[in-house]
């Protein structure tokens, strides 16, 4: 699970969240691009490359697409109990 101590500075409010690369347990987004790349409208991208989370998902038919897409991180940069 992602480590909703260390949220990426640009998330917006909610459960759903990315966590900085500064994750010191190595579950920190790598900036592989998955997740904005697959689903924009919830993830975006910062200047470095790095993940957050621009919209909360709503819906089951969204939070079923964020779901997909955190389980896709390799490196379990993608939470929901934020
Ligand atoms: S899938 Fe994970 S590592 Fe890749 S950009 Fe998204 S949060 Fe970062």
């Amino acid at each position: 699970m992602a480590n909703k101590l260390m949220k990426h500075s640009k998330n917006v409010n909610g459960k759903w969240y990315c966590t900085s690369s500064a994750d010191e347990n190595g579950e920190g987004c790598i900036a592989c691009g998955v997740c904005y790349g697959s689903l924009p409208n919830i993830f975006a991208e910062d200047e470095n490359g790095e993940a957050y989370v621009i919209c909360q998902p709503d819906g089951q038919g969204e939070i079923s697409l964020a779901e997909e897409q955190m389980n896709a991180c390799p490196v379990n940069a993608i939470g929901n109990n934020g």
